[in-house]
């Protein structure tokens, strides 16, 4: 895996206008790092942000140190894979990180800590932003197909409500939802169930993101 060093000027994945991010958490063997106890529920606020990685890579990293490949967590019953994506946190102020979602393998078992702001816009993130799981993943996964087309109109709906019905991400969530609802539908039967659950999901995360302050 590629190192570098916190707080240098972040520019592995391609530049889609994340220009002026820091790196965090790009770590390696024989490479320095900063030890330390993260603060209490700093690990369960970092995989929720890891739960919704901004670029998802071909392949899996490994991790350089003791050589873990395939990590995954339980986030309430959501499994969170590690490794293929990063994970990105805006402060107040604008200044921005970007981690691979591995970051959460170096802090849990490598007892990686990362700076002090970092750790505060992670907490702020994972309070404000939904990341669907433990009890509403468990409804949404019995809910019936109907149900869940119901629920997905709605959030469009919301989301045209606060963007507007031209605005290119309200037209991309209603051809979602119509391929993942469509009958006869072009996606595979022994798939059908996952990807209805996996766009519900998506759409109330996406929404959620909506209504967070810049
Ligand atoms: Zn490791």
């Amino acid at each position: 895996m590629t190192y570098f060093a916190d707080l240098t000027p972040y520019s592995y994945g391609p530049d889609e206008g994340l220009a002026g991010d820091l790196n965090i958490g790009w770590l390696a063997a024989g490479m320095p790092y900063t030890h330390g106890s993260p603060p209490e529920g700093f690990i369960t606020a970092l995989l929720t942000c890891a739960a919704r990685p901004v670029r998802l890579f071909r392949g899996i990293h490994t991790c350089d140190l003791c050589g873990a490949t395939d990590v995954h967590f339980d986030l309430e019953g959501r499994e969170v894979y590690l490794g293929n994506g990063e994970l990105r946190v805006t402060a107040r102020d604008g200044t921005a990180w970007t981690a691979p979602t591995l970051v959460v393998h170096y802090v849990e078992t490598h007892g990686y800590l990362p700076p002090p702001a970092f750790i505060a816009a992670v907490m702020e993130w994972a309070r404000t932003h939904l990341v669907v799981r433990g009890h509403l993943l468990e409804e949404l996964s019995e809910a019936s197909p109907a149900e869940l087309h119901r629920r997905c109109l709605e959030v469009v709906d919301r989301m045209r409500a606060l963007l507007g019905a031209d605005d290119p991400r309200v037209i991309e969530a209603t051809a979602t939802v119509r391929l993942a609802f469509a009958e006869p539908s072009k996606i595979p039967v022994e798939r059908r169930s996952q990807h209805r659950l996996w766009t519900i999901i998506q759409l109330l995360e996406d929404v959620s993101e909506l209504g967070v302050a810049k």
